[in-house]
């Protein structure tokens, strides 16, 4: 590790070793303990993970008064929205990911990478301890003043058994690359001449468990791969090829418009791809995948060839027993404040898949300015107060903002006008005591952000603005008035812009629900999911290699090669 030692040397400079170091140099004169003395000034970043949020963090991060370490595992950036047209051959897996040295190299600030991962965080005192992905054994130990944890989140199999040993999951670049492999295994195999019928039939099932996007997208990736690739290269199969999707819920993409949901069942129904809800699976065996009908609790067995795993995510141990630590081990993710810091925890950032921000404190904090709000205890607003304590509240809480403006707001002022009984809303009286019971109704749609790349990634460019700006806003606080304490809170809390969701339902067609809930199907959905991946690519060279391998596909086909 030589990149590694030199940040040592770093280190042990900062923990009091400076004169030793000094001394180390001193045959180079006066200038190397000038920059050994401006390097100790440096506040140490690390970074843990290289995903959507990481990434978008070091990417926007301009401030050359950081020492920045990166620790992850995986020595690239991968472009997940991506991954199910991996696992068909549709995009190589080499055009969707980019070296995180590539991504690095441009920056001007001192940034430095480790292949490895973190297995433990003393928050106590600033450390973590990290173990080489080399060999998973050579450990070491690396100081931090700021540590940012953008460790994602790992698959949820619900410990359903046998789901980690007989399933495949659609996680990583290798989780796709395994999946395209079986495949065409399973088409092989099922064409060999001493295959019965029936075991014919059970190779050539599929199926996928979970109705969420990436389950229905790659249920219609594999479809298209086998309607438009597969059918022609094994004739004689073609007809027993089944494509199954379980979904425990009533619909498919419930997270989705109706109109969505209700176009992608029928369409999955016109394709002939089987669309079984309300049914959980159970248990799975090597051949065999056992299922519970959500209704009357039955228990159904259906034989397959392969399974694709996605019913969502799970917690890393090592954010398990972080959460442990710091006494939110009852906790799914960790809790952050709306300046994504960790909860107790002053120089420790987590964004992504791996943090929410706690809306149980945001609705205790609501509560509390309506309180002080009303300072003659009369427990009454006037709508003008009112509406004042709202800009409040959407100033340090931007993400409940969209609830309050957007419709739960007017839904407030509904329920408040039916218990008045009055329409004349600018001349009433509000009761604090009313309103929070109108807020609590609200509070269980004040769900947690969801678990996307658009979320991690404008975590990510929100974080890495903050540090870029930390001593200009130090100086100059621009946030909202501290609620606790005195004076303004340095930066803005993170505000998180819906952009709009794709469902690509293969054939071409692709669901898209945009911002203001404008729902868009078909062609021309599919058209703007293709510029829209292509723009959001972090390099020149992955746009080019994405586009040239959608352009080989409609040209040539995809690749059936079992490599
Ligand atoms: P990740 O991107 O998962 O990155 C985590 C990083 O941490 C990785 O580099 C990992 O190697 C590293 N790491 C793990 N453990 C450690 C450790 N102990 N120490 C150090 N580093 C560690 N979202 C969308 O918005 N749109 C989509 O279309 C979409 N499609 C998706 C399709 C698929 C198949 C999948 C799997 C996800 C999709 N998502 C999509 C979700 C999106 O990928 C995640 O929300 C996003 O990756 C979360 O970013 P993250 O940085 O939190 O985690």
């Amino acid at each position: 590790y030589p990149s590694l030692s030199k940040f040592l040397v770093v280190f042990t400079v900062s923990g009091g070793g400076l004169v030793a170091y000094a001394e180390a140099n001193s045959t180079n004169g006066a200038p190397a303990i000038a920059s050994s003395e401006s390097e100790n000034v440096k506040k140490k970043v690390v970074v843990l993970g290289t995903g959507w949020a990481g990434t978008s963090f070091l990417k926007n991060l301009n401030n050359p008064t950081y020492d920045v370490q990166v620790i992850s595992p995986r020595n690239y950036f991968a472009f997940t929205p991506l991954l199910p047209s991996v696992t068909c051959g549709t995009v190589e897996p080499r055009s969707i990911v980019e070296p995180i040295r590539n991504i690095v190299r441009k920056k001007h600030s001192d940034v430095q990478y480790c292949e490895a991962e973190c297995f433990k965080i003393d928050a106590e005192n600033k450390k973590i301890y990290c173990r080489s992905t080399q060999n998973g054994k050579d450990e070491f130990v690396v100081d931090f003043d700021y540590l940012i944890i953008s460790v994602g989140a790992r698959v949820n199999t619900f410990n359903t058994p046998g789901v980690e040993e007989h399933c495949h999951f659609l996680k990583e670049v290798e989780d796709a690359q395994r999946i395209r492999r079986t495949v065409i295994d399973c088409f092989e195999r099922a064409s060999l001449p001493n295959v019965s019928e029936e075991e014919r039939k059970r190779i050539l099932h599929f199926a996928i468990v979970g109705g969420g996007p990436t389950g229905v997208e790659f249920a219609a990736v594999l479809h298209d791969f086998v309607k438009e690739d597969l059918v022609t290269l094994y004739p004689r199969v073609k007809d027993q090829v089944k494509i199954t999707l379980l979904e425990a819920g009533d619909h498919i993409l419930n997270m989705f418009d109706k109109r969505i949901t209700t176009f992608a069942e029928d369409k999955f129904g016109r394709d002939g791809i089987d669309v079984k809800t309300g049914s959980m699976v159970v248990k799975v065996s090597e051949k065999e995948i056992s299922t519970k009908e959500m209704k009357n609790g039955q228990i159904s067995v259906m034989p397959y060839g392969m399974a694709v795993w996605s019913t969502g995510i799970g917690t890393r141990p090592i954010i398990v027993d972080f959460m442990k630590q710091i006494g939110q081990a009852n906790r799914r993710v960790l809790a952050t404040d709306e300046w994504l810091r960790v909860e107790g925890c002053d120089s420790i950032y987590a964004l992504g898949d791996c943090a929410t921000i706690n809306q149980r404190k945001v609705m205790e904090d609501i509560s509390a300015i309506f309180s002080k709000a009303d300072a003659d205890n009369s427990g009454t607003l006037t709508v003008k107060e009112f509406r004042e304590v709202i800009d409040d509240i959407c100033e340090r809480y931007p993400q409940v903002e969209l609830y309050l403006k957007k419709k739960q707001m007017s839904d407030i002022f509904d329920l408040l006008k039916e218990s008045k009984g009055d329409d004349t809303k600018e001349s009433i009286e509000l009761n604090i005591e009313e309103f929070k019971s109108a807020l609590s109704q609200v509070d269980s749609q004040m769900k947690n952000l969801p678990a996307t790349a658009q979320v991690a990634s404008q975590q990510g460019v929100y974080l890495a603005k903050c540090f870029n700006r930390m001593e200009e806003c130090e100086k100059n606080p621009e946030g909202p008035l501290r609620f606790r304490g005195t004076g303004r809170h340095r930066f803005r809390p993170f505000r998180y812009k819906h952009l709009g969701q794709f469902a690509p339902l293969g054939g071409e067609q692709t669901a898209a629900q945009l911002p203001g809930d404008w729902v868009s199907i078909g062609q021309s959905s599919q058209w703007l999911w293709y510029s829209v991946y292509t723009s959001k690519q972090v390099s020149w060279r992955n746009r080019v290699l994405v586009v040239t391998d959608w352009t080989r596909r409609f040209i040539f086909g995809r690749d059936s090669s079992r490599i």
